[in-house]
């Protein structure tokens, strides 16, 4: 049997183009929205043609990214949904998210894509305070959020994620620790927070180039990161992935499913779909830019809006296999090498679970320290990485990151990458 697969739709419309921003979205385009959701619709219905019937997909996640998906009307996001529905197995108890930002969602909206079967909605927060939203050039300030969370609730969402960027230029550790104390207020489900990357080709990676952006130290973000995981521990969040914190259920309530990322942490609020990737686990991506990992592929599509809805609507191309589609423009079949590499970063991400040795063993047929006998030995000798015994994989043994390793991921992955 196959294994579930995700299904990630990208909606590449912002109202404005944020100056650190390097997703693939574009503001002022939002006529297309029209034309753009009938492509989507005829990739989903590509992609349904090429499977076979004995393989038809079963999923257990869909989450709408961007962009602000959010710019979508109810109808348009269920006429979407429609066409999932018709083209794969969607779980009844499916994770369905759609990426928000505070202040483009009126209380209308809310409840009309919840009728369209949405029961997850992350909100792209990022601060708090005023001053760092206008740096950031966000068009919201805290009251909207404020506002936005309570029309969920009203709308019936009971799973909402809020995101935050951390170590943001002119940022002290006194403004972030409001941030958060602000943001436990709302109790959301869960809580991502990212440290600001200044990405090349930015006007912010630009600016820093130049010295115009004043950046907090490195030791300063470090402190906001180490704050961050105390102060949500206390607060009832546990933190599974190096960014990402997640709510306990109510004994006996939430979320219930049994699809293979999601057991390995069934007791909070965890984000499934993003789970999937962690876990190595095959999704889809459809949309301008999307990217996927399926049937041994790694592809992605075509950035430009107006491009992607042309290769849908004519597509005299050669026919593709899945699952590739009319819009893929890059695609990589996989060797075990990379499969492995990508294995053991994703999975390092996951701070409680971290990788195990059962679940290695079944996907690559040979033993964690078999294949990497000195990486481990000497990341643990560092202090970065430590070997537990897993709760979830039962006689397993595990590799996890230790506090420290969270703080320098990247030196941990650079040792697995092939
Ligand atoms: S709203 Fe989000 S996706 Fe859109 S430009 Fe700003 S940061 Fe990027």
């Amino acid at each position: 049997m196959n294994p579930d697969t995700s299904l990630y739709l990208h909606i590449p419309f912002c109202a404005h183009r944020c100056a650190y921003c390097d997703f693939n979205t574009y503001a002022g385009q939002e006529s297309l929205i029209p034309a753009y959701v009938d492509a989507l619709i005829k990739e989903i219905n590509w992609i349904s043609n090429q499977l076979p019937i004995t393989n038809y997909q079963s999923t257990q996640t869909i989450f709408f990214g961007g962009g602000t998906p959010s710019l979508l009307s109810g109808t348009q996001i269920d006429s979407v949904m429609s066409a999932l529905s018709s083209a794969f197995s969607v779980s009844p108890d499916a994770e369905i998210t759609i990426e928000a930002n505070p202040g483009t969602i009126s209380p209308a909206k809310f409840d009309a894509i919840r009728k369209a079967g949405v029961n997850r909605i992350s909100f792209g927060v990022q601060s708090t305070i005023t001053e760092e939203l206008r740096m950031l050039e966000r068009s919201h300030d805290f009251f909207t959020v404020i506002e936005a969370v309570s029309a969920a609730r009203k709308a019936g969402f009971n799973n909402l994620n809020l995101d935050l960027i951390y170590a943001l230029p002119q940022q002290t550790l006194q403004s972030w620790q409001t941030t958060v104390k602000r943001i436990l207020d709302l109790q959301p489900e869960h809580i991502s927070a990212y440290a600001l990357t200044l990405e090349h080709g930015t006007p912010f990676g630009r600016w820093s180039q130049r010295g115009l952006l004043p950046i907090p130290d490195p030791d300063l973000a470090a402190d906001m990161y180490e704050w961050t995981m105390d102060y949500l521990q206390q607060s009832g969040y546990e933190q599974y992935e190096i960014s990402n914190w997640a709510k306990q259920k109510a004994k006996g309530g939430g979320q219930k499913a049994d699809d293979s990322a999601f057991r390995l942490l069934p007791s909070a609020f965890v984000c499934r779909h993003n789970l999937q990737y962690w876990r190595s686990l095959p999704y889809l991506g459809l949309g301008a830019g999307a990217h996927g990992y399926a049937n041994g592929y790694r592809y992605s599509n075509v950035l430009r809006i107006k491009t992607y809805i042309e290769r849908l609507t004519n597509y005299q191309l050669p026919i593709t296999h899945y699952p590739l589609t009319p819009a893929t423009v890059n695609q990589h079949k996989q060797s075990r090498k990379d499969d492995i590499s990508d294995y053991m970063i994703n999975n390092l991400r996951l701070v409680q679970t971290g990788v195990a040795d059962s679940d290695f063993r079944s996907r690559f047929g040979a033993g964690l320290l078999d294949v990497f006998p000195k990486e481990i030995e000497e990341l643990v000798n560092a202090g970065l990485l430590e070997r537990k015994t897993s709760e979830v994989f039962e006689t397993s043994e595990v590799y996890r990151l230790t506090r420290r390793g969270r703080l320098l991921g990247n030196q941990v992955f650079l040792r697995f990458v092939g």
